[in-house]
């Protein structure tokens, strides 16, 4: 069960104190850099504000922006293909990938493609799946899934990657890190001019334009989208915003936020395949508009604003839960804070209401989110959502029940004796594991109301 498997490798990374050196050192700076960044704006409350109400009018009406997408990208001869789920975005890649007759996909670093297990699908059909983020490049290297939404290596210091690349390309021991840079920017320049597809994701649709918007540092990305003569952008339908302009105002929130960085190096905007007079580009280029769960939230007015989510990664980088247990106890494709929330409602909410509960609720997530979602309150109606839905277990049902009953009767409360009430305490911290690192927690033999009684 994904629960007692979530209780075990939490506990195992929670005490592993070499994970909470790297993660520490690592997350610590990003969020130096980022409270600089965030010192570069006049007024950052306002650009939340204005992100948050943009991307609420958004989601209102996302049946029509989606359209107006669709409408703008097809005029300039791209191809929308709408999957409701992952099979169905497999299905369409793999029709793309036979006509293409394609053997080699050069990949840049995007979610979705996690999301829908693009890597294990195109190898059960003999594709390589070649990743050309550098973090992305080493966890495929050393066979991991990203550790972060932003920065998938993010687990793994200098001379971790060195060991990988001494174990996967056969290089010399080094700790240099530029000449761990330029092996792998070697290794994989000649893929961009050989393969045949490229597939990115999008930070943005952009519906004015018909166009998507691919934010990234390395340039990998730009090189996997226009050298392969097939573009495949897989891309949430929640990445929307209306018009061009709005980059202005979601460009340096996203970079800030995620990295501190004022703007990110390369920002590059699609608006389709190559044009008649052009030099360059792909001859085709295909969107992907994935669902996946996300109509879930949609469809609930009052969960819907975590779909406003620009996976900036800033809520991970403050949780003193994700610092603790890494991102890759969650098991899920998007971790931390936003992951909890997002998780049950994108893969069921039987398997991943656990999620909602790892979180102290101390609400530093919120207040770092630069579309302002209310992401600890999101997880406590995930929680309440569950209970409505019967999901709890019945020992913690049974336990709660008990404990209502008691609470909320204060002459069965002054029935119980003390001895009881510590049985009973005992019984329900086990339960949530409370009593395991701590001791006990025991009422006193006499309780404040027949104290209070007796003073009289
Ligand atoms: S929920 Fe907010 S802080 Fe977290 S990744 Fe999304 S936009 Fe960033």
């Amino acid at each position: 069960m994904k629960f007692n498997q979530f209780l075990t490798d939490s506990e195992s990374k929670a005490f592993d104190l070499e994970h909470r050196r790297k993660i520490r050192f690592n997350i610590g700076k990003y969020n130096a850099a980022v409270q600089t960044g965030l010192g570069f704006y006049n007024d950052h409350e306002l650009a939340r504000e204005r992100a948050s109400y943009l991307k609420a009018k958004v989601m209102n009406h996302l049946d029509e922006y989606l359209l107006e997408f669709e409408r703008n990208f097809t005029a300039r001869g791209g191809k929308v293909i709408w999957a409701q789920d992952a099979a169905d975005a497999l299905r369409e890649i793999g029709k793309i990938m036979a006509r293409r007759k394609a053997r080699t996909v050069v990949k840049a670093k995007s979610m979705t493609t996690e999301e829908i297990h693009l890597n294990d699908f195109l190898g059960k059909n003999g594709i390589d799946s070649l990743e050309t983020d550098l973090g992305e490049y080493i966890v495929q290297l050393n066979g991991e899934r990203p550790y972060h939404i932003v920065t998938p290596a993010m687990h793994l210091s200098k001379k971790d990657i060195a060991d990988i690349f001494v174990k996967h390309l056969g290089i010399a021991p080094t700790d240099d890190a530029q000449q761990l840079v330029l092996t792998a920017r070697h290794l994989l320049r000649d893929k961009y001019t050989t393969a045949e597809v490229g597939v990115t994701g999008g930070n943005f649709l952009i519906a004015d334009t018909g166009a998507i918007a691919v934010t990234e540092n390395e340039g990998n990305a730009r090189l996997s989208a226009t050298f392969p003569r097939t573009h495949i952008a897989i891309v949430g339908i929640e990445k929307m915003i209306p018009k061009l302009q709005d980059l202005d105002l979601f460009w340096p929130l996203l970079s800030t936020s995620g990295t501190g960085q004022q703007v990110t190096v390369y920002n590059t905007i699609y608006t389709g395949p190559r044009q008649p007079l052009e030099k360059d580009g792909p001859e085709e280029m295909y969107v992907v508009l994935l669902d996946n769960g996300r109509t879930n939230l949609l469809a609930q007015p009052d969960k819907r604003e975590a779909l406003h989510c620009i996976r900036c990664g800033a809520c991970l980088n403050v949780c003193p839960v994700y610092k603790n247990i890494g991102g890759h106890t969650y098991e899920a494709t998007y971790s931390g804070p936003i992951g909890s929330v997002i998780t049950p409602h994108l893969s069921g909410l039987a398997e991943n209401k656990h999620l909602s509960y790892a979180s102290s609720l101390c609400g530093a997530c919120t207040s770092v989110c630069p579309v302002k979602i209310n992401i600890h309150n999101l997880l406590l109606k995930n929680r309440q959502q569950s209970v409505q839905q019967g999901l709890a277990d019945s020992e913690e049902q049974r336990a709660i029940y008990f404990w209502k009953l008691t609470m909320l009767n204060r002459r069965l409360l002054n029935l119980l004796p003390a001895r009881a009430k510590n049985w009973a305490l005992f019984r329900m911290l086990t339960l949530v594991g409370w009593n395991k690192r701590r001791e006990a927690l025991e009422v006193a033999p006499k309780s404040f109301n027949k104290l209070w009684k007796e003073r009289r």
